[in-house]
């Protein structure tokens, strides 16, 4: 398996430590003296940058959380001058301001470099065509897969979103043999190949690398069987730097931080407390190598657990387990936690049904109420209504024994639920708090 920079990505731990800590005490100092908010809040602790020695110290830190962005919008938590920043990205807040993130040069390479191990870590070398789905613009996927899809030289189409007729047509001339875009739309694509007239076999494609929402084991099973590709899962989120914060190797188990240049914890997302290896929870980061726009614990509400074991790929750096979604994803419905991700799974252990949901959840006369709707195989819609009721019936019993939560069904037709070609947006939550 290629590696892209052996030098960091297989570096003994010990040494990785001593690195880390002198790249979080650099960090520090940067931002308790270019940064009001992080000098008031460490003021506030009575820490100074000389009390920040070693990773043992992080601890003391305070947490930086999104809405800490939010309130100092636009450029307030940036540490360099804007003279030194060179790319603005943002996130479009579903309430409120969007999240703006801001690069200096150095940043930009950084992130390169990162993309660069990403790609090179789920098998991409010069000699590969990468089609990038992800969208262009202030949304972080695009640009981040390209600036990677470069530095390892590779042939990089910027195709964006979007067409998706056009989208097939080009992935089939160039003869793309990497795709990259969110799991959802790789599932779209697939489908629209089936009734594109163009045969599997015409296209080159080998391998996927997917991210930007959560996706389970059996949507990746869907996909790689689908597409006939090995589907790669990527993580990252533009706070922290955009996609190649962390990328699962070709074993697929668990995906490797970047570890040099984002140090992970895991806190118990209640009581805030830094949880012992292994354990699952809020995965929490410190960049130590950002100039532009450094963050100190930020606070990623993304729930996993960490794997220091060494990988058969070589790599030293730890894996997180594949997230299985967000605490702000997290419904609560009547007392009981509901990730989304896990009414996919139970969906997709189901062959009649396609990989398209959404659960829409109401309050009537004080109580949550929750229906899925659910496409299923035309076939149930030309047969017998007792049938259509059957399989009505075991998915409820399917859903109602893992989750423990009795879930109204409605069966939709192929086609009928809305396609997304950017993030899938799975749950429409009605109630008002
Ligand atoms: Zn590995």
């Amino acid at each position: 398996m290629n590696i892209w920079n052996r030098h960091f990505e297989c570096m003994d731990r010990d040494e990785l430590r001593i690195v880390q800590g002198e790249r979080l005490r650099e960090t520090v100092e940067r931002v308790y003296f270019h940064v009001p908010f992080y000098r008031q809040k460490m003021q506030e602790k009575a820490l100074g940058p000389e009390n920040i020695q070693t990773l043992d110290d992080l601890s003391k830190l305070p947490f930086t959380t999104k809405s800490d962005l939010r309130d100092n919008y636009p450029f307030g938590l940036f540490a360099s001058p804007m003279s030194e920043i060179v790319r603005l990205h943002a996130s479009s807040g579903t309430t409120g301001k969007p999240t703006v993130v801001g690069y200096s040069r150095r940043d930009i390479a950084t992130w390169s470099e990162v993309m660069a191990r990403t790609l090179t870590s789920a098998g991409a070398t010069r000699d590969d065509f990468i089609h990038i789905a992800f969208g262009y613009g202030l949304f972080t996927g695009g640009l981040g897969l390209h600036y990677g899809g470069e530095k390892i030289g590779a042939s990089v189409i910027p195709v964006s979103g979007g067409n998706t007729k056009r989208q097939l047509q080009l992935m089939h001339d160039f003869g793309s043999t990497v795709l990259a875009c969110t799991p959802s739309y790789a599932l779209y694509l697939a489908e629209a190949l089936e009734e594109s007239g163009l045969k599997r076999e015409e296209l080159r494609l080998r391998v996927g690398v997917f991210g930007a929402e959560p996706w389970t084991e059996n949507m990746r099973r869907e996909i790689e069987e689908k597409l006939q590709i090995k589907a790669i899962d990527i993580y990252g989120l533009s706070e922290v730097i955009g996609p190649g914060v962390a990328s699962e190797c070709l074993s697929q188990k668990g995906l490797h931080i970047n570890e040099d240049h984002f140090y992970p914890e895991i806190i118990d997302p209640e009581t805030l407390e830094v949880l012992p290896p292994g354990n699952a929870g809020e995965l929490v980061f410190t960049t130590i190598t950002k100039e532009g726009l450094p963050l100190i614990r930020y606070r990623t509400r993304d729930l996993t657990h960490l794997n220091y074991e060494k990988c058969s790929c070589g790599r030293t750096f730890v894996r997180m387990e594949k997230c299985l979604g967000r605490s702000d994803d997290m419904l609560i419905i009547r007392g009981v936690n509901l990730f989304p991700s896990q009414v996919e799974s139970v969906l997709l252990e189901m062959s009649e049904i396609k990989p398209y949901y959404q659960l829409i959840v109401d309050r009537v006369n004080n109580l949550d109420e929750i229906e899925l709707k659910v496409e299923v195989e035309e076939q149930f819609f030309q047969d017998k209504i007792g049938q259509l009721m059957a399989l009505r019936q075991k998915i409820q019993q399917n859903l109602e024994s893992s989750l423990g939560l009795s879930i109204k069904i409605t069966l939709v037709e192929p086609k009928t639920l809305e396609r997304f070609d950017g993030k899938a947006k799975r749950v429409v939550d009605k109630r008002n708090f």
